[in-house]
């Protein structure tokens, strides 16, 4: 095992993909389904760029966003909610200026290495986690025991956002092809990015949602996981 990550006992189902491919909603129903803790990595991200927007740091500004990263008392309960500092921010995460700014900060190493530290963490307190990510598989938990890219195609993903983000509060109403483009910008800087870029594990099985309910998405994943577990 590399520098790791996981304890001996720990087991990790790894799932990555873009943006809107059904991660989150996924994730959450396979760690109901197993027994196991959820951890959404995104929202980890999220949180840190939510701080420094309320803070007035420039997201690009690396030396000061990764110190306020190191600094911040960032809690992820196995439920998926998000203290900092003792405050609930779960409901605050998924603004549109954080939406914009994530991928900028998330570009940032010295803040991906705070975070990695903070997920190998939570995977050696929790045992048994369904971790949702870009870099999951790769980086994080390259040793997991199973591996799973979700994809779907950008028109689909974008209505699947859309719907989503019409019902948060704060979002404006955009059309598809807007919420596309904001999609596949964020895609090509996570997946451009120097360090842990988005990009599917080799050995991890590629699910294409596209066609598919997420009833159908998470029993697919629990096969996967059952067959990965047997063996
Ligand atoms: O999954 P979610 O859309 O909440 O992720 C927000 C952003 O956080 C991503 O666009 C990406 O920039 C960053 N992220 C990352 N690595 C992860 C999870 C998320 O870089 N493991």
């Amino acid at each position: 095992m590399s520098e790791s990550a996981e304890t001996p006992s720990s087991e990790v189902l790894a799932i990555d993909g873009p943006a809107g491919a059904g991660k989150s909603t996924i994730a959450r129903r396979v760690a109901d389904r197993l027994g196991w803790a959820y951890l959404d990595t995104g929202a980890m991200y999220r949180a840190v760029t939510r701080e420094a927007l309320d803070r007035g740091l420039e997201p690009g500004d690396a030396a000061a966003v990764a110190a306020l990263a190191s600094d911040l008392d960032l809690v992820l309960a196995p439920d998926g909610r998000v203290t900092v500092g003792g405050a609930d921010v779960t409901a605050r995460l998924r603004s549109p200026e954080v939406t914009e700014a994530v991928s900028t900060v998330a570009a940032i190493p010295a803040v991906r290495d705070v975070m990695v530290r903070h997920q190998r963490r939570f995977a050696r307190e929790n045992g048994r986690i369904v971790a949702e990510g870009r870099d999951i598989g790769t980086v994080v938990f390259p040793d997991a025991r199973v591996k799973v890219w979700l994809d779907a195609d950008p028109e689909e993903r974008a209505r699947r956002r859309l719907a989503e983000t019409a019902r948060a509060p704060g979002s404006d109403p955009a059309d598809l092809q807007a919420m596309k483009a904001r999609l596949e910008r964020r895609d090509r800087l996570d997946s451009t990015r120097a360090v842990a870029p988005l990009k599917p594990a080799d050995d991890a099985r590629r699910i294409n949602t596209t066609a598919m309910t997420p009833d159908e998405v998470v029993e697919a994943v629990l096969t996967t996981v059952q067959s990965a577990l047997s063996t």
